[in-house]
């Protein structure tokens, strides 16, 4: 297993770790297989999604944001309700197959650390299985 570092700067906010995952891959030298990425957190998340155009991230965090509202009826004495909320629909991993030592992603594809309840230290685990 290899550990991650990320230290997040705003409440809620997406970190392009992609290259982060490629090196991870690259020193396991696993050439093919499967990279699995999994958030230990439980008010962040994993996600794949456009890494051209940064006002995507800006959009999705907006819509995020709007779904889940940071104020409402929670019950969780901890105050930070909707973070959980927003990690558990957003989802603690992603897998993404591994080919010739490199992460087999799509064109404009990116893997994002999703923070809900920052600013934190957080720590992503990645685990290589080859096939
Ligand atoms: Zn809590």
């Amino acid at each position: 297993m290899i550990q991650i570092e990320v230290e997040t700067t705003s409440q809620t906010g997406f970190v392009d770790i992609t290259g982060n995952v490629q090196r991870a891959v690259r020193e396991s030298g696993i050439k093919d297989g499967v990279c699995f990425v999994y958030v230990p957190h439980t008010t962040a998340a994993m996600t794949i999604n456009e890494n051209a155009d940064p006002n995507v991230q800006q959009d999705l965090l907006m819509a995020i944001n709007k779904l889940i509202p940071f104020r409402d009826n929670y019950s969780h004495i901890e105050g930070n309700s909707a973070a959980h909320i927003k990690s558990s629909l957003v989802g603690p991993t992603i897998s993404v197959l591994v080919e010739g030592g490199r992460l087999l992603l799509g064109t404009w594809q990116g893997i994002f650390f999703c923070e809900f309840d920052g600013p934190r230290n957080r720590r992503v685990w990645v685990k290589i299985l080859p096939s």
